[in-house]
């Protein structure tokens, strides 16, 4: 009897001829991932994909694969030889060990058979290892319709029981749905937004703008920490780094202080445009979401959006603040998205930002400014930077 990590990839197995592409690109992402540690092994047994690991390692190995989007449970199993005997044994151990950690007092069989040649079927599986167990285990009942516990046994090339399903967070495997540049603040929207495109298959990259040396290097820092939390989920991340002080004070120079926030914001996503269009991304990704501040008013949204032609996808769009910090606390990005360092918004914030910009109105203040030129500048200057997975 071993144990061993077994893996459901729901959503993916849905995607007909394409399966086994998702299938292949996710056992990659795992086989990376487990690379670091000792006896590993990823195969296959009927549409489940397992681990084999060192007794130790296991549990973080299944903290880890949790963050691999595409997987939608993950269960510590035992594992046996396929035979009847063998499973008796198991199934006894494992409510043994189980009683041992945590109170139970009820439990249920439940039998999958995904080898349909094995003689048994899931019915008769359930009923005699129900009995077995009960025979067998002190202070034990079943309960079918409320049980304490499933005792749950699949039968596939081997057989395998185990008691706990770990829900993960589902979604696609990154690098199956094409490619996105993400517009990473340091706030805590964009990082949630690039979470939650990621999980949906897009591999994502980043630009953030700051305003050095009016912005410092640790408020930089903090964005490179986000990448690094982010990188987790999201695969390695590209971050470029662009200066936008010359813009902003080209703006400050030229325009209604109002203004400000809305054409900065246009110059961001044109210079994200860019980027994207030079390095064949097929979109871009912001942490918008409606109404939460001036200039995520509807019109705000396409007095902005009117500079660009490239989708912009924004996840966030529909959702209040406090479900984003909850999404936040949950991939670990809150604590860093907090610190308070400044963002290159905060340099010019204007006192009292205009809430529905004309479109008419913002372009005639954008033709008194160089945009070509203040935009070729800023990409010839940025920098780029690898935040590592791994
Ligand atoms: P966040 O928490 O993501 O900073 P926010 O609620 O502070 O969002 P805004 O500051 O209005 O909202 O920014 C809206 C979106 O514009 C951000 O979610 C992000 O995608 C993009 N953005 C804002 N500032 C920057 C920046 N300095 N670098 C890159 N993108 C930015
Ligand atoms: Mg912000």
């Amino acid at each position: 009897m071993v144990k061993v990590i077994s893996i459901s990839y729901g959503e993916v197995a849905l995607k007909g001829n394409n399966r086994s592409y998702f299938v292949n690109k996710l056992i990659k992402q795992i086989k990376r991932l487990v690379k670091d540690y000792q006896d590993t092994n990823v195969y296959q047994d009927r549409s489940k994909i397992f681990i084999e690991a060192n007794e130790a390692d296991i549990d973080e190995i299944v903290k880890e694969v949790k963050k691999i989007f595409g997987i939608v449970l993950i269960s510590i199993c035992y594992r046996v030889e396929k035979d009847m005997d063998n499973l008796r044994q198991c199934a006894i151990y494992a409510m043994n060990d189980l009683k041992s950690k945590r109170e139970v007092n009820t439990f249920k069989v439940e039998a999958k058979r995904a080898d349909k040649k094995f003689p048994i079927n899931s019915m008769e599986v359930e009923r005699d290892l129900g009995g077995v167990v009960l025979k067998n285990v002190d202070n034990i009942k079943v309960d079918v319709h409320n049980p304490d516990i499933y005792l749950y046994v699949e039968v596939r090339d081997y057989c395998y029981v185990f008691t706990e399903k770990i829900k993960a967070y589902g979604g696609l495997p990154v690098g199956t749905n094409g490619k996105g540049i993400l517009l990473l603040s340091g706030g805590i929207d964009s990082p949630v937004a690039g979470f939650m495109m990621s999980k949906r298959g897009l591999k994502i990259d980043c630009v953030h703008y700051h305003s050095y040396p009016f912005t410092s290097e640790r408020a930089e820092e903090k964005v490179m920490s986000l990448a690094k939390i982010m990188a987790q989920y999201c695969g390695n991340l590209r971050i470029h780094s662009v200066n936008i002080l010359e813009i902003q004070k080209s703006i400050n120079e030229h325009c209604p202080e109002s203004q400000m926030t809305i054409l900065s914001r246009r110059f961001m996503m044109r210079i994200a445009e860019r980027i994207a269009l030079e390095n064949g991304y097929d979109a871009l990704i912001t942490g918008e979401s409606l109404g939460q501040v001036a200039s995520q008013t509807i019109k705000g949204i396409n007095a902005t959006n009117a500079s660009i032609n490239i989708p912009v996808l924004r996840p966030l769009i529909g959702m209040d603040k406090t479900d984003i910090i909850d999404i936040a606390q949950d991939i670990k990005t809150f604590e860093t998205s907090i610190l308070p360092y400044e963002d290159c918004c905060s340099v010019f914030s204007p006192k009292h930002p205009v809430t529905r910009p004309k479109l008419q109105v913002i372009e005639e203040s954008e033709a008194k400014l160089n945009v070509e030129e203040l935009i070729d500048n800023a990409i010839k200057n940025k920098r780029v930077e690898v935040i590592r997975s791994i």
